[in-house]
Parts: structure tokens; C-alpha cells; sequence
């Protein structure tokens, strides 16, 4: 497998001087299996630069965008994804419904003419949508597994298993707590039902998840002393990653979705009491984080 940050910011877009180490744009990933085939994961606005640099290939494009859930970060960047445009391009768009809304019509939306000059349907490429919900899948040969995390708007984590490699993305998740989620009304009740009913501590689920994965990606957001104060917001601090990395026995953790506020230098911070923390801890998975330009392969 091969990867690619594209956006790694979460929130919202951080152009800037003190941005320009980790990355400014917000999630985007491109992930090509050892047989050339190209996966996407988020649509934040980091994909307009991959859709640039794809059509400046000459490549045909025939992909599926892996959305995560579609708050603003995540699916923004769709509108500028220029192989979009291109006839003879397929792209498949996999994420989930709402109650309320489908997945297409919850991409369409974003492209209403109030918010946008150019809409859905007048996009020159082959569009289909694949709506999900917590399940598993192929993608040409490869297993893809979906589960929903602890964050609003029916927010999925995916797992590929391709040739005996693996991935695990979870941009936005948040710790459960039994007794914090009690007074929550922000999060969905189907979703949060399917942690309630987990026998023994939910937060299981992601480490069984994430067992043995050679990449796992994880909502960073907080420190832990920012987190006493955004319990419900729906994301992680880095101790938590590290602890899930560790106990679900990873290669390599990655912290991710990096708070908007975040200067270079604090983040270089925070890997530094990462480090800290694993020494202390004995941890002996590979720990960094997420830059935006950054290639990896296994
Ligand atoms: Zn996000």
C-alpha cells in the first residue's frame, strides 16, 4: 500500500505561517493498492490538489471517495475535485445516509445553486453513490470494513486489508464514556444505542478494529488538558490514540485531524510528549504526525 496526505487539518481550512509544516487543508487521503488501484478517503479540501495533480497525470480516474461523515471538513472539497468534470471518469462515493437524507443527496446539497455555481448533476463524470452503514465490503480485491465511531453525524472509521497490508482511518472518534454520554443530545441515538449495548468497555470496539494494523490513523484533536473541557465534542486527545494503538498492537499510529489552532511548533510539542508518554509507557509502536505531502509505503 501506498499513501498520501492531501489534508490533514480538521475543522477547517488553516492557511498561514504558522500552518505550513503540517498542512492547512482539511482531511483528504489518497490511498493506491499494491496494484495501482486508487482508494480516496474524505473529500476536506485537500482533495482539490489531488484532483489537480490527477489530471495533470493523464490518468483516467476511477476511484471510490470513502466519506466519513459528511460535516463541512470532510466533504468540501468535493466541488473542486476536478476529475469530477471529466467524462469518461467513474467515481464512486461510499458513506452514509441519514435519517433524514441520503448520501447523494447529502453531496448534492453542498452544490445547491445558493452555495454553488455548478451543480451535481452537471458533472461530466459517471457518478454513483454507495450509501453504508456498519458492514464489510470489497473494493476490487480489497476487504473494506466500516464502524461507527463516537462522534455526531453518523460517523464511520474504515479498515482495508489488501495483500496482506492494512489500514485504519479514524479522522474524528471520541473515548466513550458511559456516564459523560448520559447528558449528550448531539450525537445519534441509533449510534450511540449500538455502544450502550457493548458488554464491558466500548471503547473495545475500536481496538478490535484497529488489531494488528500496519497503518492506524486517529483523531488527535486535544491534549488531554484541552479535552477535560470539550468532553462531547466529539474527538480524541493523544493519549487516548497512543493507549488504543497500543493495546490494539499497531506498527505505526498517526496522529490526525489537528486542531485548527494548532501552530507547527505545538505540534512538534505534542509528539514530544508522545514520545515522553510511550518511553514511559513501554509503547513500541512508530508514532508521528500527519503532514500534509507526506508519502508512506508498506
Ligand atoms: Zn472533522
Amino acid at each position: 500500500m501506498r499513501l498520501k496526505f492531501w489534508g490533514v487539518r480538521g475543522s477547517i481550512p488553516t492557511p498561514g505561517s504558522g500552518t505550513v509544516r503540517y498542512g492547512g487543508n482539511t482531511p483528504s487521503l489518497e490511498l493506491r493498492l499494491d496494484d495501482g488501484s486508487l482508494i480516496i478517503l474524505d473529500a476536506g479540501t485537500g482533495i482539490r490538489n489531488l484532483g489537480d495533480r490527477l489530471i495533470a497525470s493523464g490518468e483516467t480516474v476511477n476511484t471510490h471517495i470513502l466519506i466519513t461523515h459528511p460535516h463541512w471538513d470532510h466533504i468540501q472539497g468535493f466541488p473542486f475535485f476536478k476529475p469530477a468534470f471529466v467524462a469518461g471518469n467513474e467515481i464512486t462515493v461510499v458513506g452514509t445516509d441519514r435519517e433524514e437524507i441520503d448520501l447523494e443527496h447529502i453531496i448534492a446539497d453542498q452544490m445547491k445553486k445558493i452555495y454553488f455555481p455548478i451543480q451535481l448533476n452537471e458533472l461530466k463524470a459517471r457518478l454513483r453513490f454507495r450509501s453504508i452503514g456498519e458492514e464489510e465490503f470489497r473494493i476490487g480485491d480489497a476487504r473494506v470494513r466500516t464502524m461507527y465511531v463516537n462522534h455526531p453525524g453518523f460517523t464511520v472509521a474504515y479498515r482495508i486489508d489488501h495483500a496482506g497490508k492494512s489500514l485504519v482511518y479514524v479522522s474524528d472518534n471520541e473515548p466513550f464514556d458511559r456516564a459523560a454520554v448520559a447528558g449528550l443530545t448531539n450525537f445519534e441515538p441509533a449510534v450511540m444505542k449500538r455502544f450502550r449495548d457493548v458488554a464491558g468497555d466500548p471503547n473495545d470496539r475500536i481496538i478490535g478494529f484497529a488489531r494488528n494494523a500496519d497503518v492506524f490513523i486517529h483523531d488527535a484533536t486535544y491534549t488531554p488538558e484541552e479535552y477535560a473541557e470539550k468532553v462531547g465534542w466529539g474527538h480524541s486527545h493523544y493519549a487516548y490514540t497512543l493507549a488504543v494503538a497500543s493495546a490494539a498492537q499497531v506498527k505505526h499510529c498517526i496522529l490526525f485531524h489537528h486542531e485548527p489552532n494548532r501552530t507547527d511548533d505545538q505540534i512538534d510539542g505534542i509528539l514530544a510528549r508522545c514520545r515522553d508518554l510511550m518511553a514511559a509507557r513501554q509503547y513500541s509502536f512508530r508514532c508521528s504526525a500527519a503532514t500534509e505531502g507526506e508519502e508512506l509505503a508498506w
